[in-house]
């Protein structure tokens, strides 16, 4: 499922592409994405990201949503191909931004309000460890489930959430409510610097993540322990471990994390 670094490479890519550019038109190829009406001759003036949320502002006012969820991806096309899984695209006069997506969970949708009214605080460019140490006040979920909820944190799943709590030294399985102010220090610090970095890697690619190019991300190259079940923690040579929470393999280092 793209995470935050996927959903900004995304952004990044599609500001410097389709923005001032005017919309030929839009075509829905997959009923259940419902009626998306009315983007005919639409001139796209910003394209904006909130948590895992990708918002086009539209020149008559109105914002054009997209959420990939677990399988949508975009891709910019100069050869007019059908490829397969297409459910959505918008044609320019010289390409088509194509919405493909084989599960088929993933949403368009055409909204009046901005996309920051949705969902939790952004990750990266939003949130601060004194407002998560307020909002998870005497929770009792793991601190892995709160962050990956989206209710209060937008942007995190498991591939970063994971990394992230590893970096920050917190077993993932610590109640959210008995964090310190310091941890949530650690946790922010972590975010940001694993979230900037895998956005200049173009994010994550481990099964099926692409950028608007069709080009795989490099930050599977440092991952220190999503994936690494077996192998020697980078920081002190303990065994990473995969176990289950709440049904999601969770990989973390017993000895660096508590
Ligand atoms: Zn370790």
């Amino acid at each position: 499922m793209p995470e935050l670094p996927e959903v900004e490479t995304l952004c990044r890519q599609l500001n410097s592409l389709v923005v001032g550019r005017k919309i030929k038109k839009a075509q829905v190829l997959d009923a259940r994405l419902g009626n998306i009406e009315g983007l005919n001759d639409r001139r796209i003036g910003a394209v904006q990201r909130h948590g895992k949320m990708l918002e086009f502002l539209l020149d008559d006012g109105s914002r054009l949503w997209i959420h990939l969820r677990m399988s949508g991806r975009l891709l910019w096309d100069t050869d007019g191909e059908q490829p397969s899984h297409l459910r959505w695209y918008v044609s320019f006069s010289d390409g088509r931004l194509l919405f493909l997506d084989p599960r088929r969970f993933g949403t368009v949708s055409r909204q009046k309000e901005t996309v920051c009214t949705r969902a939790g605080l952004d990750a990266l460019v939003r949130c601060g460890a004194s407002q998560l140490h307020a909002m998870s006040t005497a929770r009792t979920l793991p601190v892995k489930s709160f962050l990956i909820s989206q209710q209060w944190v937008a942007g995190l799943g498991n591939i970063y959430v994971c990394e992230i709590l590893h970096r920050a030294g917190i077993s993932p399985w610590r109640r959210a409510g008995e964090l310190t102010s310091a941890d949530w220090g650690k946790i922010m610090s972590a975010t940001r610097s694993i979230l900037m970095h895998a956005i200049c890697c173009r994010g994550t690619t481990v099964s099926d993540w692409r950028d608007l190019h069709g080009n795989s991300g490099e930050y599977q190259n440092h991952l220190a322990v999503y994936k690494r079940a077996g192998q020697p923690c980078l920081q002190c040579g303990d065994i990473v471990r995969r176990e289950r929470l709440h049904g999601v393999g969770t990989y973390f280092c017993p000895n660096c994390q508590q």
